[in-house]
């Protein structure tokens, strides 16, 4: 036992973002075993299966430890492979190694050369929200300033870019407005397409404390889920249909004059129009519900929802199930209309909790890499293109190099088989990473880095919580940072970074209104309780409670109304064909498992991706394994589960095998806004194998 160490650090999953302890091995530099700290204000003495038994990847035998170019890719560059023949190393038919000099050179003499043929903007740079803020900060540095491009972008466009957009236009940040502890001063929860049990289990704990004392939860999905089980509202709801129901909940408070009148009057803005519009929505009356063969209950349970949401001090929790639909943007802006009119926000028990996904996604947005704002959410000089948009100008040839931070591009984002065409046309492809993914099997050159495990950086999670990780083991790779500095200062830039420190602290000078206050040392200080951002003199754990982050401080109501489609319009026209697909996350694995694969207590609880099918619905389900396919692509074989979790003609299956395919079947439709994919509803068709 002389050799082990309990070092502290942040758990590098999802955007709970728990604090773990970790007992290692010093001697051998390896990690034996992670809990949860036992003064985790985040984690509160609980990890998930993931936080607990997830690190086997660090010291995983098939770990990118060497650089390596694609052999193919210097048979065209004849010139840039003259330049670094001497540290070639034959490593298999596809690739050489090289060392990280000759890889980065190799980069930036490629870049130089598209860019001198193909101007400026012919290259991209996407990814960044698994790594630190420091990594994803200079990343947008380099593509804006030494690149000259716009073209930055994270996951997030897959994911929360709609909260953000939402929640922005209505109260000027785009972020959680209270510490997940709030959910034990609440009265009243709603949580709408968020499987938290599955997704966030950190926060589900909470929720279900508090739901068991209290019975105060209302669940809205589009099947049943762990939640339900303990919630007072167990409501499943068509596909499609979130603007529908939120806008129905605005609809009681108003007709039934349950609103907070000098909350409005204060603090507000745009509520008489608002109201004239909703009034006069037909789908805006609860009563709708009852033309919905199946969802008639709906119309009584949404508006006792809406009483108790009003009346009491509440909260709502939503997740990718709001998002990423075609009125994703507009869902998001429904919430906080029920916040606004209600008070239910700016205090303590009462606000918005977008519960983002990837450890760091909330900090990469923060830190720029987004194409329509610099740091700090400051606007930038000149507006990049989207990731779908990008994937347009590489089928042009006007986008011909993509930089890529830990981004799986050809997995987790939709119409891969448009994407894969699309990179086809790239001459360059640089990723960097800790395996070999599939998207880095398709680069020209790959670069290991350092995991979140193995280096020092500040991640913001879901509560805009900020944690100063320190690494539990040493490692030889760069950290993503450094990786991108060599190539600034090989692009002319003058870059010149000790360490992450020093990068942070620029980020504060330069993201002065969110991080000012929130130096290394501070970090250090309050790394058990966690600083809010803002963060100045002090931090800030409820947001919104003078005024709105909005220009001049008010939130605002901007009314859209619920468009008839999908498969509420298949169900009120009684015409339902075919079958709709939703997707989502399960427990054991991490967007695309690269991670959680390389733990065996987490694959073999789940080692593919398995379709549930409703069992009334099995008769067209003969084989064990069935390909779907949409107008838009198909799937490899699924394993068939059959259940009565999920609702007549509908279907979930999980996305993380790569193998799978299963973001073969969405296409281009996506959020009206800001072009998150519709990856929550699909018609497919099923063919047994
Ligand atoms: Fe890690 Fe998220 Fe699980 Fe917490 S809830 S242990 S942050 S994966």
């Amino acid at each position: 036992m002389g050799n082990i160490e309990t070092i502290d650090s942040v758990c590098t999953y999802c955007g709970v973002g728990c604090d773990i302890a970790a007992d290692v091995d010093v001697k051998e530099n390896k990690i034996k075993k992670i809990y949860a700290h036992p003064d985790g204000v985040v984690s509160q003495g609980k990890l998930c299966i993931k936080g607990k038994y997830g690190f086997d990847f660090v010291d995983a035998e098939d770990r990118l430890r060497t650089p390596r170019i694609r052999k193919s890719f210097l048979e065209k560059n004849p010139t840039i492979k003259d330049v670094i023949a001497k540290s070639l190393v034959d490593l298999d038919e596809t690739w050489y190694e090289c060392d990280l000099e000759a890889a980065t050179t190799a980069c930036a003499l490629k870049l130089k050369e598209i860019q001198a043929q193909y101007g400026r903007k012919s290259v991209a740079s996407i990814g960044g929200a698994r790594t630190s803020c420091e990594s994803s900060y200079l990343f947008q540095k380099f593509t804006r300033h030494t690149l000259n491009s716009p073209h930055v972008d994270n996951c997030a466009r897959v994911c929360h870019s709609p909260s953000l957009k939402g929640m922005r236009v209505t109260i000027g940040e785009g972020a959680a407005t209270n510490p997940y502890n709030d959910i034990y001063n609440t009265e009243f929860m709603i949580v709408i397409g968020s499987n938290t049990t599955e997704a966030h289990p950190i926060i589900a704990n909470r929720i279900l404390d508090v739901a068991r004392e209290h019975d105060n939860l209302a669940v809205f999905d589009v099947r049943e889920i762990k939640l339900h089980r303990f919630a007072k509202y167990k409501a499943i709801m068509p596909h499609e249909a979130n603007l529908l129901i939120l806008n129905m909940l605005a609809y009681v408070i108003i007709d039934e004059e349950l609103y907070d009148e000098s909350f409005i009057a204060d603090r507000t803005k745009g509520f008489l129009a608002f109201k004239e519009k909703i009034l006069s929505d037909p789908y805006a009356n609860p009563d709708y519900f009852n033309e919905l063969e199946g969802y008639e209950y709906l119309a009584k349970m949404v508006r006792k929802v809406a009483r108790e949401y009003a009346l009491k001090k509440s909260m709502i929790f939503w997740g990718l199930g709001i998002t990423e639909h075609l009125d994703g943007s507009y869902a998001v802006m429904a919430i906080t209309h029920l916040a606004l009119m209600t008070g239910n926000i700016g205090k303590v028990g009462a606000g918005l909790m977008p519960l983002r996904g990837q450890n760091n996604v909330q900090g990469t947005c923060d830190m720029g890499m987004l194409p329509y704002y610099d740091p700090d959410y400051q606007e930038p000089k000149e507006v990049g293109l989207m990731t779908p948009q990008l994937v347009d100008e590489m089928l042009e040839d006007r986008l011909k190099a993509v930089l890529n931070i830990g981004e799986d591009l050809t997995h987790i984002h939709p119409n891969l088989n448009k994407v894969d065409k699309a990179f086809e046309h790239l001459e360059l492809l640089f990723v960097q990473e800790l395996f070999m993914t599939d998207v880095a099997n398709r680069a020209d050159i790959v670069v290991g880095v350092k995991s979140a495990y193995e280096k020092t950086g500040v991640y913001v999670n879901a509560m805009r919580r900020l944690h100063l990780s320190q690494p539990l083991v040493k490692s030889d790779l760069p950290d993503d940072w450094e990786v991108l500095q060599m190539l600034d200062n090989k692009m002319g830039g003058d870059a010149n970074y000790a360490s992450s420190k020093d990068v942070w602290d620029e980020v504060r000078e330069v993201a002065y209104r969110r991080f000012s206050g929130a130096d290394y040392h501070r970090l250090e200080k309050h790394r058990k309780r966690g600083l809010q951002w803002p963060v100045h003199t002090e931090d800030t754990p409820i947001l919104h409670q003078l005024d709105f982050r909005t220009e001049d401080g008010y939130g605002y109501f901007v009314y859209h109304q619920y468009k008839l489609r999908g498969m509420v319009k298949e169900i009120q026209n009684k015409s339902l064909k075919g079958y709709h697909l939703t997707t989502g996350r399960t427990l054991a694995h991490y967007n695309n498992a690269a991670q959680t694969k390389r733990s065996p207590k987490l694959n073999d609880r789940y080692e593919e991706d398995i379709l549930l099918v409703y069992e009334g619905d099995a008769d067209d389900f003969v084989s064990e394994k069935v390909i779907l396919k949409s107008e838009w692509g198909q799937t490899n074989p699924l394993r068939v589960k059959i259940t009565d979790k999920v609702q007549p003609k509908t279907l979930f299956a999980t996305f993380h095998h790569a193998e799978s395919k299963i973001n073969n079947l969405f296409g281009d439709k996506s959020d009206e806004l800001i072009l998150t994919a519709a990856f929550k509803s699909v018609q497919v068709e099923v063919i047994n194998c």
